[in-house]
């Protein structure tokens, strides 16, 4: 289903980078967020120390990693970057914290799925910051500890839950990145369309909004796809027709649910009856990764009322079967 090449996927995170905002100022929209960020930003420069470590939550695609770009470029410090998925061993983890200087900004992009050694290493180094460094193998081995300079660690993570207590307590600060209201969206569109050259009118432009699932990612990833159409159509302004007719081709639906979505819910509905359906079944029915099923479309579809989470699994709501156009069958289990 969702099965994007590694070429595709390096593409995306190219384009990523041009339409990244690089100062709290031109980050669009989660006033609160900014607030808080901005006042903790500006305590540490006024004291002259580097800012407590930072943890950033919430679904892919909301800002995360920008954010992270942004507390380096406010800081004006050097960010380094990398992920739990990339660090195998607590030895390339040391190896990182041995190298960094003061002040400087660590990335960890999805710190939950840092591997256990490396984790532990985490909690000494972002409370004491030091390093055991192991020398050696076998029962000659010896660990000799390395202070560290002061630094920051920014963590993202799309699954807080999945984050062990002590290392979650080692954050200073925990920000929330929620789904995006559509008139945020729509600012975002139409900064994203002048950084790319492309003119779109304000009713386009709420249109793309409310088919964007409330993701920048997406939002920006779908002004691509209607900016083709315009090239290819020849239009010299993206009006609505432009955004139907090439979300349409896409299959990106009037709610905004794209295929994977859809086949989630027509799982729920057609094969398990509406529900209630675990996890892994739900994603062994539509092929893709529980992880991707869990922290992409749920969070969604719930959010937006088409699914529920209960204890005995996800069940349609009654907003999901109107969706799909079916009526539900008799005995379907009912929540309503
Ligand atoms: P995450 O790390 O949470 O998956 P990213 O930070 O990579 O998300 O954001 C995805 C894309 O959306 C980037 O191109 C980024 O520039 C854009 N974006 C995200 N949040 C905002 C925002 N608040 N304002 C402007 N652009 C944003």
């Amino acid at each position: 289903l969702r099965m994007v090449s590694a070429q595709t996927q390096q593409n995306e995170q190219l384009s990523d980078e041009e339409l990244r905002p690089a100062s709290l100022d031109d980050f669009i929209g989660q006033p609160r967020l900014k607030e808080q960020m901005r006042l903790f930003l500006t305590a540490a420069q006024k004291r002259g120390v580097p800012p407590d470590h930072i943890l950033l939550a919430g679904p892919p695609g909301l800002g995360k990693t920008t954010l992270a770009m942004i507390v380096a470029n406010e800081l004006g410090v050097p960010v380094r970057i990398t992920s739990g998925p990339a660090i195998q061993h607590a030895g390339d983890l040391a190896s990182i914290l041995s190298s960094l200087d003061e002040g400087e900004v660590l990335f960890i992009d999805e710190i939950h799925r840092l591997p256990r050694a490396a984790e532990e290493m985490m909690y000494i180094a972002m409370e004491d910051f030091r390093v055991d460094v192991m020398v050696g193998k076998g029962p000659g081995a010896s660990s000799i500890p390395l202070t560290l300079p002061r630094f920051t660690v920014v963590g993202a993570t799309t699954r807080e839950g999945m984050l062990p207590s002590p290392l979650r307590a080692r954050f200073g600060f925990t920000a929330h990145l929620d789904y995006y209201p559509d008139d945020e969206l729509r600012k975002l569109i139409h900064r994203s369309a002048s950084v790319l050259e492309v003119s779109i009118t304000e009713e386009a432009a709420a249109q793309l909004a409310s088919r964007s699932r409330g993701t920048p990612r997406i939002a920006n990833r779908l002004l691509r796809r209607v900016r083709d159409w315009g090239v290819v159509h020849d239009l010299d302004v993206i009006d609505e027709d432009a955004v139907q007719a090439a979300l349409d081709l896409y299959q990106i639906d009037s709610q905004g649910l794209d295929r994977l979505d859809i086949a989630v819910l027509n799982a729920v509905c057609r094969q398990f009856n509406g529900g209630p359906v675990g996890l892994s079944n739900l994603a062994a029915m539509v092929g893709e990764e529980a992880e991707t099923v869990e922290t992409v479309c749920e969070p969604y579809l719930v959010r937006e009322g088409f699914l529920i989470r209960t204890p005995r699994g996800r069940v349609a709501t009654q907003k999901a079967w109107k969706h799909l156009g079916i009526v539900p069958p008799d005995d379907v289990n009912s929540l309503f």
